[in-house]
C-alpha cells in the first residue's frame, strides 16, 4: 500500500466560521476523517507546518514546504498539499521550480467551501488528490482540483466561486478523476529520467507590474531601487505605451543597463506573448534584448524569475534557465 504524506497549510478547505469571516481552524487529522476511504488505497500521515489563509503564503512558505518535502522525501510515495485557493497557482509553479524532476507526485488541492460544509467539493477533491498522488504513473507537481489534475506551472484560479475554480492555461489537463478512477491525458511518467533535484533559494526583489492605459516610465523610476527584476503585464502580444513625461523607453535602458531584468508578459490569459509583431514591442524587444514569457502563466512566469534569479546574476545564464521547459511550462521560445 503506498504512503502518503499530506501536509496541511490552511485554506477554505480547513476553514471554520469565526466573528471575522472563515479562518482555518481545522486540523491535519480532522481534515482525513472526512475522507476515510482514502485507507482502501493508501496510509496516510500528516504535518502541519503553517495554517494560514493563503493570501498569507510567500515565498518564505514556499521554500519551507519545498524543505519539507526533501526532508521527508525518501520516506513517502507521494505528497499531498492542502492549500487555499487563492494563491495555489503561484505555490505550485514555485513548487515545480524548487523540486524539479519528482518521480513522485507532489499534489496541492483545496476547496471552494470548507469541509465540515454539507455541500462542500473539498472532500472529493482531497480523496481524489490522495487517489492521485497514489497512482504508479503520477509524478510532478499538480493542482488536482475539480476533477482536473493540472501540471503545477499551467493552473490558473479562474473562477472565485464555482467548483471547477483552476483551468490548465495553453497547455491539456494531465488526467481528469471521474468516479475515483483517473484517467491520463498526459502519460510521461517514462519519458522523465534523472534524479530528483531542490533548490534552496529564490530571489524575492521580483515585481509584477501590470499596464494600463495612461501609464508611463514614472512607474518604474520610482521601482528602481527596490528591484531586480519586473515582469510586465503588456496588452496583448507586447508592446510598450510611447508617450508621457517619463517615457518607457530611457527607464528600462536604465533597468537594463543596471543588470535588472525586465521580462515581458501579457495580461491576456489565453495564447500568450508575442512582442515581435508590433512595432510598439518589436523596437524596443530588439534594442534591449527583452526576454518574453511567450505561452507561460503569469504565476509560473513569476516564480521561475525569482527561482531563477535566484541560482544565477549572470544573464546568459539566467536566459538559459529561464528557457529550459520545468514541468511543461513552455512550449514557445525564441
Ligand atoms: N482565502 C482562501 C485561501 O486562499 C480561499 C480558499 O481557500 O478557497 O486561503
Amino acid at each position: 500500500m503506498k504512503k502518503i504524506l499530506l501536509i496541511a497549510t490552511g485554506g477554505t478547505i480547513a476553514s471554520g466560521s469565526t466573528k471575522e469571516g472563515l479562518s482555518p481552524v481545522i486540523g491535519a487529522g480532522e481534515l482525513l476523517q472526512y475522507v476515510e476511504e482514502y485507507r482502501d488505497f493508501c496510509s496516510v500521515d500528516v504535518v502541519q507546518p503553517f495554517s494560514l489563509d493563503s493570501t498569507n503564503i510567500y515565498a518564505r512558505h514556499w521554500l519551507e514546504l519545498a524543505a519539507l518535502i526533501e526532508l521527508h522525501f525518501s520516506r513517502y510515495d507521494g505528497f499531498v498539499i492542502s492549500h487555499g485557493t487563492d494563491t495555489m497557482a503561484f505555490t505550485a509553479a514555485a513548487l515545480s521550480y524548487l523540486v524539479q524532476n519528482s518521480q513522485k507526485p507532489i499534489v496541492l488541492t483545496g476547496s471552494q467551501k470548507p469541509i465540515d460544509l454539507p455541500v462542500t467539493d473539498a472532500r472529493t477533491n482531497l480523496l481524489d488528490s490522495l487517489r492521485f498522488a497514489a497512482e504508479p504513473k503520477a509524478h510532478g507537481v499538480n493542482i488536482v482540483f475539480g476533477g482536473s489534475v493540472i501540471a503545477g506551472t499551467r493552473a490558473k484560479k479562474e473562477r472565485s466561486k464555482s467548483f471547477d475554480a483552476f483551468s490548465s492555461i495553453n497547455y491539456p489537463n494531465k488526467a481528469v478523476i471521474r468516479d475515483g478512477r483517473v484517467l491520463f491525458y498526459v502519460d510521461d511518467k517514462d519519458r522523465s529520467g534523472g534524479g530528483v533535484h531542490f533548490f534552496h533559494r529564490l530571489n524575492e526583489r521580483i515585481l509584477l507590474l501590470k499596464l494600463m492605459p495612461g501609464m508611463d516610465g514614472t512607474v518604474l523610476k520610482h521601482l528602481f531601487p527596490y528591484y531586480d527584476g519586473v515582469v510586465i503585464e503588456a496588452f496583448g502580444v507586447g508592446g510598450f505605451p510611447e508617450y508621457g513625461n517619463v517615457p518607457f523607453y530611457p527607464e528600462i535602458r536604465r533597468w537594463t543597463d543596471a543588470g535588472k531584468l525586465v521580462m515581458m508578459a501579457t495580461q491576456v490569459t489565453h495564447e500568450g506573448s508575442d512582442m515581435e509583431v508590433y512595432r510598439v514591442g518589436k523596437v524596443i524587444k530588439e534594442e534591449f534584448g527583452l526576454m518574453e514569457a511567450y505561452d507561460m502563466t503569469l504565476e509560473a512566469t513569476v516564480t521561475k524569475v525569482m527561482w531563477a534569479l535566484g541560482q544565477t546574476g549572470d544573464p546568459r545564464e539566467f536566459r538559459r534557465l529561464f528557457y529550459e521547459t520545468v514541468n511543461h511550462d513552455i512550449l514557445l521560445r525564441e
